[in-house]
């Protein structure tokens, strides 16, 4: 892949996403990291002090407005090579889980970040996303043509939920496994891939200290899964380690 924007790299699994990324034997040409604050994404300027295909883009994803400067932004880098990978990464988890502790504002919020978000800013990167699909028409289906990886959550799977609790999450990410759906469809005919993954139970400020997994243990599989992708994967739902999930 030449090119990649993720969303949400000054912490958790974004950044470990971009160390993963650039140790790769061939990195990307190009690596797009957002944040929202540069200020405060020290170890994010700190990495890209030492890797120049790093390059850092300050936004609030929740402003949409933002958008088509991000985009114009991208395009200023790559110029007509497009871009090759969005991974929508950047989430949200509202601490009250139970029904009783559910607050409509939560709902809103939450769907908003890692629902609307993640479509959005695919609408706003397909200008990008057509034109990468375009110039590699002969390559495979994958992230050396085109894709989006949405990261979604098992917590979104409805056929594992055993539990219960977790509304504003759970319906975010279930609505978020079904716009990759509806992608996957869409941009067939672009041959762009799009697939959900599940990172894992992973030990970040989301994931908290009791998960199994480790940051580089998840990412680095992360990486080795959507590198591997192919047309048979397009419109499912992955765990990290590239297996099959249940929507
Ligand atoms: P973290 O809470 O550690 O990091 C979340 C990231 O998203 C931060 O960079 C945060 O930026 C960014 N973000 C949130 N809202 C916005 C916004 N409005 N605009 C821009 N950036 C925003 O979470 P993780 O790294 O653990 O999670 C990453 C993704 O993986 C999420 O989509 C999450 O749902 C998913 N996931 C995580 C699991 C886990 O076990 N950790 C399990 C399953 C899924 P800021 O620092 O500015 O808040």
């Amino acid at each position: 892949m030449n090119s990649i924007l993720i969303t949400g790299c000054n912490r958790g699994l974004g950044l470990g996403l971009v160390k993963a990324l650039v140790a790769l034997p061939q990195p990307p040409q190009h690596l797009f990291t957002t944040c929202r604050s540069r200020a405060q994404a020290t170890e994010l300027e700190d990495l890209a002090k030492k890797h120049a295909n790093i390059h850092i883009l300050e936004i609030d994803l929740r402003n949409f407005e933002a958008y088509d400067k991000l985009v114009a932004d991208i395009e200023c880098v790559t110029k007509d090579q497009g871009l090759n990978v969005l991974f929508n990464n950047a989430g949200i988890a509202p601490k009250s889980t139970r029904i009783t502790a559910t607050r409509s504002q939560d709902l809103l919020d939450t769907l908003q970040t890692n629902t609307v978000v993640p479509i959005m800013l695919a609408k706003a990167c397909l200008p990008l996303l057509n034109k990468a699909a375009k110039l590699n028409a002969s390559q495979p289906m994958g992230v050396g043509r085109a894709a989006v990886i949405n990261m979604s959550s098992i917590l979104g799977s409805i056929q594992l939920n055993t539990d219960g609790a977790m509304y504003a999450y759970r319906t975010s990410k279930s609505a978020l496994n079904a716009a990759t759906k509806s992608m996957s469809i869409d941009l067939l005919p672009q041959r762009i891939l799009c697939v959900s993954l599940h990172p894992g139970w992973v030990r970040t400020d989301m994931g908290g200290s009791n998960a199994p997994l480790d940051v580089p243990t998840s990412t680095g599989q992360i990486v080795r899964t959507i590198c591997d992708l192919s047309e048979k994967q397009n419109g499912s739902f992955l765990n990290f380690d590239g297996t099959q999930l249940p929507w």
